[in-house]
């Protein structure tokens, strides 16, 4: 049964209420992890029905559960710590990258900082840092003594008002925020006259390019284009400094300054279709449930991440995922989850991995690095990544998508 809207769906960008259709799963994990053994296991699940407004292309869930949203980012177990060398290698880059626009001695405030690792780095090379994240699973003991202080809540806090920052950082948030608006407009009141602001989130340019089914999942209500989100920092008066490409495309990141707020037109709609968009991802959705079905022995994903969750939503009632790996130490007593039930999550070790008849990489944006690391712990089966190829730059691991 579909649940009816609270309130009629509006686009967030353009005010338009015509929307259609694009993407749909039922039933979906609204968790990526969580603790196992839950004793309502049935609970946990929401719907997707992604919709691209008739007017400017914008896309967004409309069946989202705005009053679910507390609990969804209150959630219980943190998640997107850097584990490899990788990860912790970007949220260095990040953090020089913004330390680099600010003056000595600065007052940094991120808001939806995860488990704090961008902060911290901030707060080592001597940034006075206030976080502002929900999650309960956030200890206030880790930055103890470290220059940042922790405000569990959401954004924006009371105990913040009136305070101006040199820099504010706000990564990978606003694709949760039901209403981009206001909380742009409080970021934006946040930032000292002569700051910066850094925002990070998913391109969905990069979605419509690839047509990447698993980046569509639960806690992004909102799949902005590039053109969508400086419309909207425009409105908010941010001035664009600087836009980054990042992981190879997958995010954007925008270096802002304060300005004057402006109206500017609506961003044209993108050019395919959403008749043909539609048709181009039930296509791979089709692809990869064959592809699945044609593997003899039991399936492992390597990665308990959004990824995973997007594709236990689609396939595991017809695909029974043997085992789910993971490097983050702290999921030891999680699960992944999905219609079909839990999956405990381990950590990866030689002689479980050469019990499976293939592995997929869930942690598609590290999927080099990780075919490494499993081919250097013996395993010698296929591996298939859940990357859908950049049609510009095919991956060197076969894709669960792709023809
Ligand atoms: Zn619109």
């Amino acid at each position: 049964m579909t649940k009816p809207a609270a309130t009629p769906h509006r686009c967030v960008v353009c005010g338009s209420g015509d929307a259609v259709t694009i993407w749909s799963v039922a039933r979906t994990p609204m968790h990526a992890v969580r603790p196992t053994g839950m004793t309502d296991a049935a609970s946990g699940f929401g719907q997707l029905d992604i919709v691209a407004c008739s007017v400017c292309g914008h896309l967004s869930n409309r069946a989202f559960d705005t009053d679910a949203a507390d609990e969804l980012y209150g959630a219980l177990v943190l998640t997107n710590e850097p584990v490899s060398p990788g990860m912790i290698a970007a949220v260095d880059e990040t953090a020089a990258l913004i330390m680099r626009h600010l003056k000595q001695d600065p007052a940094v405030l991120e808001v939806g900082g995860g488990g704090g690792a961008l902060s911290l780095a901030l707060a080592r090379r001597s940034a006075r840092v206030d976080l502002v994240e929900p999650s309960r699973a956030l200890r206030p003991e880790r930055f103890a003594g470290t220059g940042v202080t922790l405000h569990r809540a959401m954004f924006p806090v009371p105990a913040l008002a009136g305070r101006r920052f040199d820099a504010v950082v706000c990564r990978q948030v606003i694709e949760h925020v039901p209403e981009p608006a206001p909380f742009l407009a409080a970021l934006r009141v946040s930032l000292a006259d002569d700051g910066i602001a850094y925002l990070e989130l998913p391109s969905a340019d990069d979605i419509l390019r690839r047509h990447s089914i698993v980046d569509f999942h639960y806690p992004h209500v909102h799949y902005y284009r590039r053109a969508e989100m400086e419309w909207l920092l425009a409105r908010a008066g941010f001035a664009v400094a600087e836009v980054f490409d990042i992981k190879q495309g997958h995010d954007v990141g925008f270096l802002l300054r304060a300005a004057e707020p402006q109206a500017r037109e609506v961003p044209a709609s993108s050019e395919m279709s959403s008749e043909g968009l539609l048709a181009a991802l039930a296509e791979r959705r089709a692809r990869a449930a064959r592809r699945l079905a044609a593997i003899d022995g039991p399936i492992a994903l390597y990665g308990a991440n959004a990824y995973a969750q997007a594709l236990l939503g689609l396939y595991q009632e017809s695909t029974p995922f043997a085992a789910v790996f993971d490097d983050t130490a702290s999921y030891a007593g999680r699960c992944v989850y999905g219609p079909a039930g839990e999956i405990a999550i381990e950590p990866p070790r030689g002689e479980r991995l050469a019990g499976m008849a293939a592995i997929v990489i869930a942690a598609y944006l590290h999927d080099a690095e990780i075919a490494r690391k499993i081919s250097a712990m013996g395993y010698r089966g296929p591996v298939y990544t859940l990357r859908a190829a950049d049609p510009d730059s095919p991956g060197l691991i076969a894709s669960l998508f792709d023809p």
